[in-house]
């Protein structure tokens, strides 16, 4: 009898450990699934897949977020940029960006290397880069970026401008400069935008950047709203080279970084000085060109 029940014990207990590897086999197959797909992308890739990316501007879901997880490739991060109805809104298209001056142009202007906007005048930078007119969505969004210290928007927009304008970014420069604000407008604000965007062109280009190189010395009024003379007279002697960033700067194609391109006064009288301390060319980059009455607008400088 003891024998018996000794039988049934041992061969209860075999039935048992043979369930238990089948499990055990499972268990182990699923935890290398998980493993490869670990070392295969990132942690947030694997979010991603699970956690669909919501768009960084309208929060809407973007099913494209699902084929990102290919394209970012492993380990890599890069920022989030908006689905396809919020770039329709921020992005004009390149043809209709006046590669002189960055303002919306004419259709008959569009085989032209300028606009009528900016034939007559005279700019010390080479072109510039602007991803669309300061208006609608993208007027909204730049406000917004201009006081967000988490450089959120920032980053999105740059992301942007690094992937929509990179035909004029890449492989073209060897140092991105921002556009300085004045120390007190900074403390009030908290942040500089175009420092912001400086870091994350610098970061997509693989190019060095420097925050310093230019200081301003006075602090002027806002441009938007002033007249031609008084916009020259505004930003005249308002800025200087950094006295230690002059070797920095020599022989250097520089992409000079500002939030809003208004009349170009401004970049005009920084690339002025840049050229002076020996800067081979300059090259604006903004997020948004904010343009006036095209009949009222005039050279920022002629000089
Ligand atoms: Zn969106
Ligand atoms: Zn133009």
């Amino acid at each position: 009898m003891l024998s018996l029940t000794g039988r049934k014990n041992s061969i209860a207990q075999n039935n048992i450990t043979a369930e238990e590897i089948s499990e055990f086999n499972i268990f182990n197959r699923i935890v290398t699934i998980f493993l490869c797909m670990f070392f295969l992308f990132s942690v947030t890739d694997i979010l991603n897949i699970f956690f669909p990316p919501l768009c960084p501007i309208c929060g809407t879901f973007m099913p494209a977020g699902w084929s990102s997880v290919f394209r970012r490739g492993l380990f890599g991060w890069s920022p989030l940029l908006p689905c396809v109805n919020c770039v329709s809104l921020l992005v004009t298209p390149e043809k209709y960006i006046c590669p002189r001056c960055g303002g919306v142009r004419k259709r008959f202007d569009f085989d032209k290397p300028d606009c009528n906007r900016c034939r007559n005048l005279i700019f010390k930078f080479r072109r510039a880069i602007v991803l669309g007119e300061y208006e609608g969505e993208l007027r909204s969004i730049v406000l917004r970026m201009k006081t967000d210290k988490s450089g959120f928007y920032a980053r999105t927009l740059s992301a942007l401008l690094l992937r929509d304008r990179s035909k004029f970014l890449d492989g073209l420069f060897d140092l991105v400069v921002p556009v300085p604000i004045h120390r007190k407008r900074r403390w009030w604000r908290g942040v500089n935008s175009p420092d912001l965007i400086a870091n994350e062109i610098s970061r997509g280009l693989q190019i060095p950047v420097s925050l310093d190189a230019i200081k301003r010395t006075k602090e002027t009024t806002l441009q938007f709203h002033l007249s031609d003379q008084a916009r020259l007279q505004n930003v005249t002697g308002a800025f200087a080279i950094n006295p230690k960033r002059m070797k920095l700067l020599k022989g250097k194609r520089i992409l000079l970084i500002d939030d809003i391109l208004t009349t170009g006064a401004t970049c005009n009288e920084i690339s002025k000085l840049l050229k002076k301390a020996g800067a081979k060319n300059i090259t604006v980059c903004a997020i948004a060109r904010a343009v006036g009455n095209i009949d009222n607008e005039k050279t920022p400088t002629t000089k």
